[in-house]
């Protein structure tokens, strides 16, 4: 069995996701069949219950698993679909090892860290991979942290065992000092000392850098860090992650690792998508000014996939996105027609909690009276339906259950609306992890309805993530306006997709369509709503 780690080093955010998902797309574009995995030191069971501004967005997977954003750079750089087994936090191991201590499965010995949570992660590394060539695994955090020593032990151990052949590729940062001129390699020299700590050699050392690295500057890394020298790769920056795997081809990171690891790939490697890609990139025409009303607005990666797709679809449409992101507590009735006045199209993301929402409901409504195209993500379409039932219908009372009492809970949990829907387990109501209706759903399309027009299908497949739902009961009524139902569960009581049949382009979705979105395959409502965003701003 092969093993690839990725670990990190020198300081964090260095793209390690996006090398490793840039290695395994170079990987399996020669046909390697492969898993990709990330372990995270930290110790909460899943990224589910921390907020997006400690760690950006929280990815779901198609099985309904709350990940790590890493995974969504592996499937927007692969055809590879990440399940709950690729995401691997300390807290998931040590809860495995707790409960079957209590259940008394370690007979009587003492539960260490050695050899029980290493085993426990090598099990985790492992797991279902018997028809994959190899197992690449991105190491979070950087070397260095406490909390990563007993992942670096798993490496150490897996080094040592024969029938594993592994390999580790370890990331760091070629400062640049302006005042010297020079490029240091010196915290890449004690970053590979931490490593050695725990008694692992690095087999190849990619080095980021924003200068150019001279033959010198790779023959002073490979002789203090102890590599050859044709294993110490340069990563230089470069304008769109999406030209990674090219510069990774580039300086021959897959032949090395194909060649190390005696990989023996079925096909020639094949950078297509790639190339058409990054000719797209070179050819937008022009700008278009997207405003996106959030909460978590002052950090990007808070909103990492729907950040993407609209990137995607911008670049299929020739269009330069501008994102202009609002905090939605900034919004009132009284400014919202001067903030907004120049958004070609307007998007509410999904969302949790009460805190900004009648700024959102206030974007809404100045999207549906002015004809702006909108798109509604999950808490977007529940306020969406909200706005309306206020504001057209005059239902009195009216709100969602996750706010405050109303007399009318449009939008509740299922549980409050009394129908049973087996698939949807929720467990204690004090346990706020996996409460949710999580990963991917089939839904039904309307005829004749836009969201058909976009989707050219009957049947789609979208992941979820939320606990509330629009409560079917109220369906006719929210139907007596503007407003059609266009996608539903295959029973018809989740209504899935909602769209203004008297405005220009106006849909709203429960579930997140962005974690569908590739570069090379950009999601169809993205590419419709930037399209029509486009038509909107040149009338
Ligand atoms: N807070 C809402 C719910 O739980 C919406 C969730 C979301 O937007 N992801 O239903």
């Amino acid at each position: 069995m092969k093993l690839i780690f990725v670990t990190g080093g020198v300081v964090s955010s260095l793209g390690k996701g996006i090398v490793t998902a840039s290695l395994a797309s170079l990987l399996c574009s020669r046909g390697v069949k492969l898993k990709i995995r990330k372990l995270d030191p930290y110790l909460n069971v899943d990224p589910g219950t921390m907020s997006p501004y400690q760690h950006g967005e929280v990815y779901v997977t198609d099985d309904g698993y709350e990940t790590d954003l890493d995974l969504g750079h592996y499937e927007r750089f692969t055809d590879i679909t990440c399940s709950k087994n690729d995401s691997i936090s300390s807290g998931k191991i040590y809860s495995t090892i707790l409960a079957k201590e209590r259940r008394g499965e370690y007979l009587g010995s003492t539960v260490q860290v050695i050899p029980h949570v290493t085993e426990e992660i090598k099990k985790s590394i492992t797991k279902s991979s018997h028809k994959d060539d190899v197992v690449i695994c991105e190491i979070g955090g950087t070397v260095g942290d406490i909390e990563s020593l007993p992942f670096l032990e798993a490496i150490r151990q897996f080094k040592n065992e024969s029938q594993f052949d592994t390999l580790l590729i370890h990331l760091t940062l070629l400062p640049y000092i302006e005042t010297s001129g020079e490029v240091k390699t010196k915290p890449t020299q004690h970053s590979v000392k931490e490593l050695l700590n725990s008694g692992i050699q690095p087999d190849v050392i990619v080095c980021r850098s924003n200068q150019k690295i001279s033959k010198e500057e790779i023959q002073k890394i490979s002789l203090f860090c102890n590599v050859p020298s044709n294993a110490v790769i340069p990563s230089y920056d470069v304008n769109s992650i999406y030209q990674v795997p090219q510069l990774l081809s580039k300086s021959k990171l897959d032949d090395l690792v194909i060649k190390k690891l005696k990989i023996k790939p079925i096909k020639a490697k094949n950078l297509t998508v790639w190339e058409n890609f990054e000719i797209l990139e070179s050819k937008t025409k022009e700008d278009l000014k997207i405003f996106i009303i959030g909460k978590y607005v002052h950090l990007k990666d808070s909103y990492k996939s729907l950040y993407e797709a609209i990137y995607h679809a911008g670049i299929h449409n020739q269009a330069n996105v501008m994102i202009k992101w609002i905090d939605s507590e900034t919004i009132n009735k009284k400014n919202v027609n001067e903030l907004l006045k120049s958004a070609s199209g307007i998007l509410i993301p999904g969302g949790f909690g009460n805190r900004g929402i009648p700024g959102k409901l206030e974007a809404i409504k100045f999207a549906r009276e002015n004809n702006v195209p909108f798109l509604g993500i999950c808490l977007g379409m529940q306020l969406t339906i909200i706005e309306y039932v206020r504001n057209v219908i005059r239902l009195k009372n009216s709100g969602s259950s996750e706010f405050g009492k109303y007399k009318n809970n449009i939008i509740s949990l299922m549980t409050e609306w009394n129908l049973k829907n087996k698939k949807i387990k929720r467990s204690k109501e004090n346990d706020l992890g996996a409460t949710m209706r999580l990963g991917a759903y089939p839904c039904f399309i309307k005829k004749n309805s836009l969201a058909s027009k976009i989707y050219r299908k009957k049947m789609i497949s979208e992941r979820h993530r939320h606990r509330y739902e629009v409560n079917p009961k109220f369906k006719s009524i929210i139907e007596k306006g503007d407003l059609i139902f266009s996608g539903f569960s295959k029973d018809k009581k989740l209504l899935e997709i909602v769209e203004n049949k008297n405005h220009k382009w106006f849909l709203a979705v429960q579930y997140h369509p962005e974690l569908k979105s590739k570069p090379f395959k950009p999601h169809p409502i993205f590419l419709s709503f930037i399209k029509n965003s486009l038509a909107h701003k040149n009338v």
